[in-house]
């Protein structure tokens, strides 16, 4: 069978690290970057460090509005689909190139599978909350993290097939970590010692473009004592020049956006990770490093249950207090399947038979 799997921004190229070279090995993969995230800083390197195949088509689409982006990603998506007449679409996470690929292949009548189907915010606002339901809603086989997502996903009585296979990003750390371990020199190029220092990462919608919650998230991050190492996403580092608060950052060591090995290296060894990123809280959970998340919901709700992560929206002192909280002792409970999610939705995937 001929799977297109459609990918277009950061944390995707980490999830098709786990399932391009399995999927390869039963099935004929075409690989499409849609362009949403174009520059070697936030695309190329993820392809060369995890040895993602090169994309087999790239559409160069990004920029607009979320619907504008979508429209024009649905519209290019629907030429492609009809040219190469798969038996089935892969997608994954919540963008706007999770939903274009969905809903193209859909319209098309080709069966999706959705990879990190069932995570829920239950927040509306965020435009990813509504790329996951909506694709959740056109997909046919939905490969689910977590048994939260899967219940999210009885509780909307969706139809089709849902199966639990454990998370795809926990297979990239996992794999990755020693990699990360002995090849990254991040500590010594921005001068850090383990277990001194904080590593901020901030993108979201809601917290960047809104002015006043860009303010509260810079006096955040200001106040943090000791060393906090920050990578800049381009539009947090264009946020902050348009409303001329970089400066205010002058004690922070501002990076531009770090590969996954520097990142997997400086996530492990940080005293906490502050964060409004999905995949960064659950990196930090597998790597055992304390996260405080500068939101007020997430869709990882095991991290929080299990001590590890705590919701602090932009709450400046509620976040000190996180940070200075003692850590839970003991195991962390295995919350992401293990590092199989690859293989299991290759399983899920050959067993699959669409509805008739
Ligand atoms: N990441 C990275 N370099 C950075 C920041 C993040 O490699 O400077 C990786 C991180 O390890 C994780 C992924 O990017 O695998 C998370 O992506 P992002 O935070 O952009 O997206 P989200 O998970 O919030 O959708």
């Amino acid at each position: 069978m001929r799977v297109v799997t459609i990918v277009g921004n950061r944390p995707q190229f980490v999830k098709a690290a786990a399932v391009s070279a399995p999927l390869r090995q039963t099935f004929e993969e075409i690989l499409v970057h849609t362009g949403q995230h174009h520059d070697d800083e936030l695309s190329a390197i993820f392809f060369e460090e995890l040895g993602v195949p090169e994309p087999d088509r790239q559409l160069g689409i990004h920029g607009g509005s979320n619907t504008e982006q979508t429209a024009r990603m649905l519209d290019a998506l629907a030429g492609l689909l009809a040219e190469l007449a798969p038996g089935m679409v892969l997608v994954y996470g919540d963008t706007n190139s999770t939903l274009a690929g969905a809903l193209a292949a859909a319209q098309a009548r080709i069966p999706v599978a959705h990879v990190e189907a069932g995570m829920r915010s239950f927040d509306r606002a965020m435009p990813e909350e509504l790329n996951r339901v909506l694709t959740d809603h056109a997909s046919d086989l939905r490969l689910c993290s977590t048994p939260t997502a899967m219940a999210n996903l009885g509780n909307e009585s969706v139809a089709g097939e849902s199966v639990l296979v454990g998370d795809v990003m926990a297979d990239v750390s996992i794999r990755f970590a020693p990699i990360a371990e002995e090849r990254s020199r991040a500590l010594e190029e921005h001068g850090l010692e383990p277990g001194a220092y904080v590593l901020a990462t901030a993108h979201r919608a809601g917290n960047v473009d809104d002015p006043e919650r860009l303010a509260l998230l810079v006096a955040l991050i200001e106040s943090i004592p000791g060393p906090v190492v920050f990578p800049l996403h381009p539009r947090t580092k264009a946020r902050l020049e348009e409303h001329g608060l970089t400066g205010r950052l002058e004690d922070v060591i501002l990076t531009p956006p770090l590969g996954y090995l520097d990142f997997l290296k400086l996530t492990r060894h940080a005293r906490a990770v502050l964060t409004d990123s999905g995949g960064v809280q659950k990196e930090a959970y597998l790597l055992g490093t304390p996260c405080v998340t500068m939101r007020d919901t997430t869709e990882w709700v095991e991290t929080v249950q299990a001590g590890w992560n705590v919701l602090v929206d932009l709450d400046a002192q509620a976040a000190l207090a996180a940070l200075e909280r003692d850590i839970p002792t003991g195991e962390r409970p295995e919350l992401y399947g293990g590092g199989r999610a690859g293989e299991r939705i290759v399983e899920a995937l050959a067993a699959y038979t669409p509805a008739s």
